[in-house]
């Protein structure tokens, strides 16, 4: 890589988006053997293959490696440009993306990528090996057209996304700390392709019922029933959704009781909270918290709290958004955005640094049967890949270069939409990014806020 192309080489850049529809068979095949390595997260030992074979294309573009192995996952590689140094303090563009699936072993056997008109279809292409594949071929064009990225580029392709990154993390948030800005390549939203903007915070709460058994025909007076507790409990806690604010709480799962013929001495209920703000998460955590049992002879215990902190639409976001948007219309796209109720590594890296995320591949099904990628789609995203790549760097004040200014969601006005209802039906949220972190998301308050909750 010689020439610097900041400053918009609009040739260049046509000329990208040119090479890159050109090499659609080659990004097609690609990712076929991507998805032919199966890396389920919970076989940590498939990753060395899928991570050398990674780490051979990005080395073959110039980027230095170094694969990190994990202590109960399959640890991570990272790659980054020469001019990183030996990876250690340069300001970076960093790109993060997981090789993990949730797919078990086997699946690809049973159900291979098939590649079917302009679609490549099979476990792990959309969430999220499309997106590795992008970046090789993103890394690729720079090579070809002898331009340097604007900044040095670092990656992280970790193995335990799928898990809620109980490893990754603090390094994804190491590195976070000292980028400019950072590309998740986690799958845009819907067949349309539209990017993430933000995310909900994700919480996990038990509630515990204690009641008192008695026998439900002799003499029910000397019990308290924690089943009944828990209906009330159910109804209190559905009632702090607020959908216009973005706020959901549901009961997903409940138990409670021994036998029908005892009045119940215990009952427990898991609830999944999202919300849009650290406020409103805030807000949501403290009247769950202030929950009291109601029903004579009862009490109840509350734990859990907030795993994920939401990605917000800070300035940092709306201005990256903003350039984003403005490197696809020189490319001759038109993007647009959305608010997800799903969680990823977006929403921990975007603690530290603007940071866009659902920009990997475009397709549907993540996490479902039919799992496939658009191939033309891919394509165009190598392409505004690369474009962002070139792209000058992010001043250190992006709310004075906000072309709204600093009042006001103009970005949010500019071509985004609201996805929550999409979200929660069959698209890639409610079920992609999040359907594992959920599980994680206790374990993370635990480590990393101490158990106090946010
Ligand atoms: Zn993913």
């Amino acid at each position: 890589m010689t020439a610097s192309a900041s400053g918009h080489d609009d040739q260049v850049e046509r000329r990208i988006r040119e090479w890159a529809a050109a090499h659609r068979e080659e990004i097609a095949a690609h990712l076929r053997e991507l998805v032919e390595i199966e890396t389920p997260s919970d076989a940590p030992e498939t990753f060395d293959a899928f991570f050398e074979r990674l780490a051979a294309d990005l080395r073959d573009v110039g980027l230095e490696t170094d694969r990190v192995a994990g202590e109960t996952t399959g640890g991570r590689l990272e790659a980054w440009s020469p001019s990183d140094g030996d990876g250690g303090d340069e300001e970076i563009q960093f790109v993060l993306g997981h090789a993990d699936t949730v797919w078990p072993l086997g699946t690809v056997a049973d159900d291979p990528p098939e590649l079917r008109d302009d679609v490549i279809e099979g476990p792990g292409t959309l969430d999220m090996k499309g997106g590795l594949t992008q970046l090789v071929f993103a890394l690729r064009a720079l090579e070809e057209f002898g331009v340097d990225p604007a900044l040095p580029v670092h990656v992280l392709v970790s193995s335990d996304e799928e898990i809620g990154s109980p490893e990754s993390k603090p390094r994804i948030r190491e590195l976070a700390a000292r980028a400019n800005r950072v590309f998740v390549l986690e799958p845009a939203s819907g067949p349309e392709g539209k990017i993430k903007i933000a995310r909900k915070a994700v919480g996990r709460f038990t509630v515990r019922i204690e009641g008192k058994a008695a026998h439900a025909g002799i003499e029910p007076e000397a019990g308290a029933s924690a089943t009944e507790e828990l209906g009330s409990v159910i109804q209190q806690l559905h009632r702090l959704t607020d959908v216009d604010a973005g706020v959901t709480v549901n009961v997903g799962q409940v138990e409670a009781g021994l036998r029908p013929n005892v009045v119940a001495p215990g009952a427990k209920a898991e609830v999944d909270v999202r919300a849009p703000t650290d406020e409103a998460a805030t807000a949501v955590e403290s009247k769950i918290r202030s929950l009291e049992a109601s029903t004579p002879g009862t009490s109840l215990t509350i734990e859990g709290g907030f795993g994920r902190p939401p990605m917000e639409q800070t300035p940092g976001n709306r201005l990256l958004w903003e350039r984003v948007q403005r490197t696809g219309r020189r490319l001759g796209f038109e993007l647009e955005g959305t608010r997800s109720g799903g969680a990823s590594d977006g929403n921990d890296a975007s603690q530290h640094a603007p940071t866009i995320d659902g920009f990997g591949a475009v397709g549907d099904g993540a996490h479902q049967s039919f799992e496939y990628v658009d191939l033309d789609a891919l394509a165009d995203r190598v392409a505004l890949l690369t474009g962002c790549l070139l792209d000058e760097p992010l001043p250190e004040d992006p709310e004075e270069r906000l072309s709204g200014g600093t009042a006001g969601d103009e970005t949010i006005g500019d071509g985004a939409t609201d996805d929550g209802a999409t979200d929660d039906g069959t698209t890639d949220d409610g079920e992609t990014d999040d359907g594992a972190t959920d599980d994680e998301t206790i374990d993370d308050r635990t480590a990393e806020n101490g158990g106090t909750g946010r």
